[in-house]
């Protein structure tokens, strides 16, 4: 028998339903703070700006937040900067707190993780209501997230990576994101691109 389906999904386009997912611009992470990546400020600043400009694109805004309480090996006094840090995103800490920049943001979740592990991905948190990303995504019935943040070689690359474990169209805007360095971001974005991640500039969208 040949396949049916309803007439009009031939001609109906759906759009999946997008969220932009804002990962650990906070000051801990951006010149000044206690493991700054260089341009994280800057950083900052365009994703403000693009979300004023922007927020019409998407169904959701969420931010994630390194929440450090006890994360065990996570941090050391004597850190090979590969599994172990110095200590940064410190719970209740100015610099845990979501950039100054953001003030403005109006997200509809904060999801908060590394309490007491690496917490490297946003999928890894839960808003103070206790509620995963993961869950927050399916709840608003978003199939498709843009990730952007900091640092790209890290939080974003894990939340990025996770986000295609869970079946979500990902995009990394490539103007709103910076890594450690060069050379780790340029190994992030092939682990990235590999997994399906496409990049993007916002000038391209
Ligand atoms: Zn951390």
């Amino acid at each position: 028998m040949d396949d049916i389906r309803p007439q009009t999904s031939r001609f109906v386009t759906s759009r999946p339903r997008r969220a932009l997912v804002v990962v650990d611009v906070q000051p801990t992470f951006c010149e000044g703070g206690e493991l700054g990546v260089e341009g994280g400020n800057a950083v900052a600043e365009r994703v403000a700006a693009y979300v004023k400009e922007h927020r019409d694109r998407y169904d959701a805004i969420l931010t994630t937040q390194d929440w450090h309480i006890d994360p065990g090996e996570h941090f050391s006094d004597d850190p090979d900067y590969v599994n172990s840090w110095p200590p940064h995103g410190v719970a209740d800490t100015p610099n845990a707190m979501l950039h100054p920049a953001l003030a403005q943001i109006d997200a509809d979740a904060h999801v908060k993780k590394g309490q007491y592990d690496h917490g490297y991905s946003g999928f890894d948190g839960a808003d103070d209501a206790g509620r995963s990303l993961e869950s927050i995504l399916t709840d608003a019935g978003i199939g498709a997230i843009d990730v952007v943040g900091l640092a790209e070689s890290h939080c974003v690359k894990h939340t990025a990576l996770d986000a295609r474990r869970n079946g979500l169209a990902t995009r990394v805007l490539t103007d709103l994101t910076a890594p450690v360095s060069p050379g780790q971001g340029e190994l992030a974005r092939e682990e990235m691109r590999s997994a399906g991640v496409e990049f993007l500039s916002t000038a391209d969208l």
